[in-house]
């Protein structure tokens, strides 16, 4: 069971700033700024906070920002930045219970050393666990909400709730919260995950590879969000785009990666999030005209043109 907490305090024991720079914040290393950025003390702190803010306060919680932009012109409302080094992790029974700060590669780290498999994917997936719930991330045939036992939310309220998988429905790079708008009013901020008993040794042996098969095949050493599109069913978004001779194909300051063309890349960190929009926007005009599909984004994209 997580602590309980105590949302009784009035007084925020985080760090409020004001214009932040969201290039900073992810994984792009392009975008606008946020008129305020939260960084949370610990669970209780945030609930108190989102309670204090306005209604209708514009909320993004932004955890390693791998899969996300903000557009140029900047996010006017209150980003949470809820990636924490020493967010709490830890085996309780049968389950691995994460705080939504922590970053995946150390969950997959932990379920192995404590001798659990089928966490292996998320070595390789460079968000938080609370990005990975939002998004169902997934890779290699395993997805987040495969292994999610239950959650714990926190609304705009302030109010904790521990949720089980019956209150969610998800599918690929997508989650929804019935009766409640994730994202807008309520975000995760903890999961228990059920990983099966198995081996430790094998299930290092599958993180070292699943790295490797990364490690060959996609741009790491250049600022970029992952896959920018969801594969079609049957299909993939990459081999769609390298068809249309897209590969090293660039606006501005941003690229269709020459090696992986379902990533767009910021290569010297002087795209703009406009450079990336409209890239990724070319690459699905291309991809429609030629083959008469509509590729759908899986990269979020918040805040206002400039
Ligand atoms: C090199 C690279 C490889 C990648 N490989 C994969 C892959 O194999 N599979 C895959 O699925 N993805 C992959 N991604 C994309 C990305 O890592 C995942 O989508 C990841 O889950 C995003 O986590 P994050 O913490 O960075 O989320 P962010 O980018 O910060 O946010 C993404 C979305 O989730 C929302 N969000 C974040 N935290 C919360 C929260 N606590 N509660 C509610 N909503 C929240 C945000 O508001 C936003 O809409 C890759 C990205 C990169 C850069």
């Amino acid at each position: 069971m997580a602590e309980p907490l105590d949302t009784r305090a009035t007084v925020l024991r985080g760090t409020l700033r004001f214009n932040e720079p969201m290039a900073r914040h992810v994984s792009w290393r392009a975008g606008g700024f946020a008129a305020r950025a939260y960084v949370p003390a610990d669970l209780a702190d945030l609930a108190v906070f989102l309670a204090s803010l306005p209604a209708g306060e514009p909320v993004c919680f932004v955890g390693l920002g791998s899969n996300l932009l903000v557009r140029d012109g900047g996010f006017r409302g209150t980003v949470v930045l809820t990636h924490s080094p020493h967010g709490a992790m830890r085996v309780e029974g049968e389950l691995l219970y994460a705080e939504a700060s922590v970053a995946c590669p150390k969950v997959a780290r932990l379920a192995a050393t404590r001798g659990f498999e089928g966490a292996e994917f998320l070595a390789g997936v460079p968000g938080t666990v609370g990005g990975a719930l939002a998004m169902n991330a997934g890779c290699y045939g395993s997805e987040t909400w495969d292994v999610v036992a239950k959650v714990l939310t926190v609304s705009r309220g302030g109010k904790l709730s521990e949720r089980t998988t019956a209150d969610f429905k998800w599918g690929y790079r997508h989650v929804e919260l019935r009766g409640s708008r994730l994202g807008e009013e309520e975000w995760f901020v903890a999961g228990w995950f059920r990983f099966r008993a198995g081996d430790r040794d094998r299930a290092r042996k599958r993180i070292k590879e699943l790295l490797a098969r990364r490690i060959a095949s996609q741009p790491l050493n250049l600022p970029n969000a992952g896959s920018v599109f969801r594969n079609p069913p049957g299909d993939h978004a990459a081999r769609l785009i390298e068809a249309c001779g897209l590969k090293g194909y660039a606006i501005g300051g941003a690229r269709i990666s020459e090696r992986h063309a379902n990533f767009i890349v910021n290569p010297k960190g002087k795209a703009r999030a406009a450079d990336i929009e409209a890239l990724i926007e070319h690459a699905r005009a291309e991809v429609r005209e030629r083959f008469g599909i509509e590729l759908v984004p899986e990269v979020r994209i918040a805040g206002e043109p400039a």
